[in-house]
C-alpha cells in the first residue's frame, strides 16, 4: 500500500501512509494528516504549525474479503499569523462521519444489487448506518424535482399498511418518474403539491387518474383548463370488479355442480379472451353459454376494450353512449351501476382521445413499490420512503403512447 494507491483505489487524500497491519476480518492503514490542503478558517493564510494531535478510524469499504479501515493521526493546527487554533476537516469524509465518501459511494452502489439488510451485513455495519448514507444520497439527489417539463401526470394511490393508510404518488408519464409521493388521499393531502405543479409544469396538459371524486374536484380546482382523463386501467378494473361481483352473487344461488363448474374461472372472466389460450377459450365458452348473466357481462367487457382503438374522440363518443345505454338495458345490477358510473364520467373518459396518455404502468410502478414494502422492514421513516419511491424511477419507462 502506498499514498497514492490509498488515493487512487480509496479517492483518500490529505494523508500520507505510514503502515499496514492485518487484525482479525480487517486490514488496517495507518497514516498521517499532511499539512497540505490547509487554510485558517479565520484570515486565510495558508500555512499553519501542528498543535497537539488524536487518532481517528474511518471506514473505508471492502478490500478483497477483507475490510478496510484508515487510521489517521489528526493534527490540531494553528495559524502562524493569526494564531487561530482549529481541527482540520479531512477531505475525504463529511461532517462527523466514521466512514469515508468512497465507503458511502460503495453502499450506494452496493444497493442496487441488495436489500440494506444485505448491504450492512456483507460490509459488517449497522442497518442504520447504511440508511442513513442511502438517505442522504437521496436527499441530494431528489432535492429539486423536475416538474416544471411535466406535460402528462399520472395520479394514483396505494395502501401503506394492511387497513386504512394510503398514499398519493404522482407521476410524470412521459419519463416514468415518481415526482412526488404524499401520505393520505384526500382533496387536502394533495392540493399542496397541485398547487406547486400550476406554478411550475406551464406545459402541462392533462392528468390521468381513477374516478375518485377527490382528486378530480382537487385537480379541476388547481390546474382550471388542464384536461382530466379517467384512466383506462382503472375503467376496465372497475368492469372486472362488476364481474367478480356477479360472479360470487351466481355461485351463491348454484347447486353444488354449478357452483363448481363456476369456482376455477375467475381468471378466465378476467382476463382478456383474445389472449387466452385455445383451450381455456372453450372452457370460457362452455361456461357462459349455460349463464346468461355472465354471458352478458362478459360480452360488454369485451366489447368496452375496444373503446380504445377507436380513431377519435367523435367515434370513441358514440361507441360509449351506445354501450351504457346497452349495459343499462342488458341488466345484471353490477353491470347497470357500471352503466351509470361511466355515463357520469363520459368526458373525462373520452379526453384519453386527444392525449392517448394512460397510467396503466403506474399500476407497474405499485407492483416495484409492493416489493420495496417488503425490503423496506416497515419503513417507520416516512421521508426515506418517499426518496425511495422517487428512486424507482431509474427502471423508469414511457407511459405515453
Ligand atoms: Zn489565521
Amino acid at each position: 500500500m502506498s499514498t497514492s494507491l490509498l488515493y487512487h483505489a480509496f479517492n483518500i487524500k490529505g494523508v500520507e501512509y505510514r503502515s499496514t497491519c492485518f487484525l482479525g476480518k480487517s486490514i488496517i492503514f495507518c497514516t498521517e494528516m499532511t499539512n497540505k490542503f490547509i487554510t485558517c478558517p479565520c484570515c486565510k493564510n495558508r500555512r499553519a504549525i501542528f498543535k497537539g494531535q488524536k487518532t481517528r478510524s474511518f471506514k473505508m469499504g471492502p478490500l478483497g474479503r477483507k475490510q478496510a479501515i484508515l487510521h489517521v493521526l489528526l493534527h490540531r493546527l494553528q495559524c502562524v499569523a493569526c494564531h487561530n487554533l482549529w481541527w482540520p476537516q479531512l477531505p475525504f469524509t463529511d461532517g462527523k462521519h466514521r466512514y469515508t465518501r468512497s465507503f458511502a459511494l460503495t453502499v450506494f452502489d452496493l444497493l442496487r444489487f441488495g436489500t440494506i439488510k444485505d448491504v450492512a451485513n456483507f460490509l459488517h455495519v449497522g442497518w442504520d448506518v447504511v440508511k442513513e448514507i442511502h438517505k442522504s444520497k437521496l436527499q441530494r439527489l431528489y432535492k429539486r424535482m423536475p416538474i416544471h417539463k411535466i406535460k402528462y401526470l399520472g395520479i394514483d394511490e396505494f395502501s401503506l399498511r394492511k387497513g386504512h393508510t394510503y398514499m398519493t404518488i404522482f407521476i410524470d408519464l412521459q419519463t416514468g418518474r415518481i415526482v412526488h409521493a404524499v401520505e393520505g388521499r384526500s382533496e387536502d393531502d394533495i392540493q399542496p403539491f397541485l398547487k406547486q405543479v400550476a406554478k411550475k409544469a406551464r406545459h402541462i396538459q392533462a392528468v390521468a387518474m381513477d374516478m375518485s371524486r377527490s382528486y378530480s374536484s382537487a385537480v379541476a380546482k388547481n390546474l382550471p383548463g388542464v384536461d382530466i382523463v379517467f384512466d383506462r386501467y382503472h375503467i376496465m378494473a372497475l368492469m372486472n370488479k362488476a364481474i367478480e361481483k356477479l360472479r360470487r352473487e351466481q355461485q351463491k344461488n348454484l347447486d353444488a355442480d354449478d357452483k363448481k363448474a363456476l369456482k376455477g374461472c375467475r381468471f378466465l372472466l378476467l382476463g382478456n379472451y383474445d389472449s387466452l389460450p385455445e383451450k381455456r377459450q372453450v372452457k370460457l365458452n362452455s361456461l357462459l353459454e349455460i349463464n346468461k348473466p355472465l354471458f352478458a357481462i362478459h360480452s360488454m367487457k369485451e366489447q368496452l376494450r375496444l373503446l380504445w382503438s377507436k380513431p377519435n374522440r367523435e367515434q370513441a363518443s358514440k361507441f360509449l353512449e351506445q354501450w351504457c345505454f346497452d349495459a343499462l338495458a342488458a341488466g345484471p345490477k353490477p353491470l347497470i351501476a357500471v352503466g351509470m358510473t361511466l355515463l357520469r364520467h363520459l368526458n373525462g373518459i373520452l379526453n384519453y382521445f386527444p392525449h392517448r396518455i394512460t397510467s396503466a404502468a403506474v399500476e407497474g410502478t405499485v407492483n416495484k413499490i409492493k416489493t420495496l414494502k417488503r425490503q423496506a422492514y416497515g419503513f417507520r421513516d416516512m421521508d426515506y420512503f418517499k426518496l425511495r419511491l422517487y428512486h424507482l424511477h431509474h427502471q423508469g419507462y414511457s407511459l405515453t403512447g
